[in-house]
């Protein structure tokens, strides 16, 4: 599970982290966020309405889901992992502190990587170079990602996300550590 503040760069590193590691696939998350320029329905999101949103909350699809300060509402579905283990992949979530915590304390062997901006300038520079949210958004998303930022100790790993390449590297480094133990932990 990868999780950090909003504009730490999760997005760019899970990427290049799928390309390197075949045997995982992201669980693609349903959303009612608006679709950023060059986003795909079905690969970075689901992008569905507030109404389908509700109705499978109501349903109980959801393993986890968050309201967002800034009003969109985003959530993992049940689906999704159960298609990811189903072709025998391993299932890489990107939930933001709290879903992640969650997920952390109800799957047991779930490994948690908080990715971080090198400090909160650059963070706050990243996601007003970005300019996909409105400039009232972008403030809402540096409140939640200070109080985030406090959560940082409370997770498996940290990673400080100042150069993409390294950042990668290590981010890699630490899944294959992990899929390792986990799979000699399951031989009999
Ligand atoms: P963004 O709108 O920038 O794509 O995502 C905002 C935040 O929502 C990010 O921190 C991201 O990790 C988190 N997020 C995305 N999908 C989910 C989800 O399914 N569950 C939870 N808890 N957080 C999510």
């Amino acid at each position: 599970m990868v999780t950090g503040t909003s504009g730490a760069g999760k997005g760019t590193l899970e990427k290049l982290l799928l390309q390197r590691m075949p045997e995982l696939e992201l669980a693609v998350s349903a959303t009612t966020r608006d679709q950023r320029p060059g986003e795909e329905n079905g690969r970075e999101y689901w992008f569905v309405s507030p109404e389908i949103f509700e109705r499978r909350v109501e349903d109980d699809e959801f393993l986890e889901y968050i309201d967002l300060p800034w009003g969109a509402r985003s959530g993992t579905l049940r689906s999704e992992i159960d298609r990811i283990q189903t072709h025998g992949k391993v299932p890489l979530l990107d939930l933001e502190t709290d879903g992640a915590l969650r997920v952390q304390e109800t799957i047991p062997g779930a490994v948690t990587i908080f990715v971080d901006a090198p400090t909160f300038e650059e963070l706050e520079r990243r996601l007003r170079e970005r300019a996909t949210e409105s400039s009232g958004e972008i403030q809402v998303r540096l409140d939640l990602a200070r109080r985030q930022q406090e959560q940082k100790d409370r997770f498996n790993y940290r990673i400080v996300n100042d150069d993409v390449e390294r950042a990668a590297d290590e981010l890699t480094s630490i899944v294959r550590r992990e899929l390792q133990t986990a799979g000699t932990m399951s031989r009999p």
